[in-house]
């Protein structure tokens, strides 16, 4: 099974990095590469990725 790879956007800097789905669950800290910044996983917030991830493929905006 392929891993899922999620892109989270940095709320600080805005950089983008990317982390793989199954590394992540709702809790889970997650540092900014570029600034140092810790970013908390929600748990709405990762389903709300899988879900974009799931429709982007025949409604890109
Ligand atoms: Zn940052």
């Amino acid at each position: 099974m392929a891993d899922v790879i999620i892109t989270i956007t940095c709320p600080v800097c805005k950089k983008e990095f990317s982390k793989k789905a199954k590394d992540l669950r709702d809790g889970t800290v997650v540092k900014c590469p570029g600034c140092g910044e810790k970013t908390t996983i929600r748990g709405t917030m990762f389903t709300d990725m899988i879900d974009k991830l799931d429709d982007g493929r025949s409604g890109h905006a």
